[in-house]
């Protein structure tokens, strides 16, 4: 079987909001047998993660015809949200979370799911601000449309703030539970050094850390007193 009739697109995207949320933009480059597209947008008043989102629905919607798509993104909450399967679990259970509030981006997450269908698509994380070129060059497209002049609405931004209380009031308490601002799971790490202060009598023997957003939350499980200081003696 042939499987060289459908063209092979890469998409770079990079996306953002100064400050989070606040006007935001993103860009995209579209490349196709070496010849290279550029799009940029800004938005009146959004989120990191939901311009990260629109920034590849935008490209995915510019290939008009069936194709292979390979996507890079710096985006961890994109790039797993397809590739761990969280997107198609949340669909699966109708964007209800608990108590009847809905996933995080729920508008952005389901029109991505829909234009994947359509061609053949991979994700892949780039790191950001390292160099790579098509990234150095969306980021630089995305600042365009944080600074243009000419913002569109960003529509689905009120159901975001809708549903963004209760996860304010989510607890943090174990790996895997997850972060309050992106919707994902948190990781387990260690601080490298013990971070007391002289008048702290405990210390966090581990945190939960958001891979995304990079947020750490101290979890009340992982504190531990610390010796007690015989220096009186
Ligand atoms: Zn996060």
């Amino acid at each position: 079987m042939k499987s060289t009739e459908i063209p092979e697109i890469e998409l770079f995207t990079d996306g953002g909001a100064e400050p989070n949320p606040g006007k935001g933009g993103f860009g995209v480059i579209l490349s196709y047998k070496g010849r290279k597209k550029e799009f940029f947008e800004g938005y009146e008043l959004t989120t990191n993660n939901r311009m990260e989102l629109m920034a590849v629905i935008f490209g995915l919607e510019r290939i008009k015809t069936k194709a292979k798509v390979t996507v890079f993104s710096d985006s961890k909450y994109v790039v797993d949200g397809i590739e761990e399967g969280w997107a198609v679990n949340w669909e699966r259970n109708n964007w209800i979370r608990k108590k009847g509030n809905l996933v995080l981006n729920k508008d952005l997450w389901e029109r991505l799911l829909n234009i994947i269908d359509k061609h053949e698509v991979t994700f892949n994380w780039l790191k950001g601000h390292a160099g790579h070129e098509e990234n150095e060059r969306c980021d630089v497209l995305a600042n365009q449309g944080i600074n243009s002049e000419h913002k569109i609405k960003d529509e689905g931004y009120l159901e975001y703030l809708d549903n963004v209380e209760y996860y304010q009031e989510q607890k943090i308490e174990k790996e895997g539970d997850l972060c309050r601002k992106c919707d994902i799971p948190t990781v387990r790490k260690s601080p490298k050094k013990r971070k007391v202060k002289p008048t702290q009598n405990y210390y966090y023997e581990y945190y939960l850390f958001c891979p995304n957003c990079k947020t750490m939350y101290m979890v009340e499980e992982a504190k531990r007193d610390l010796p007690q200081n015989n220096s009186m003696f």
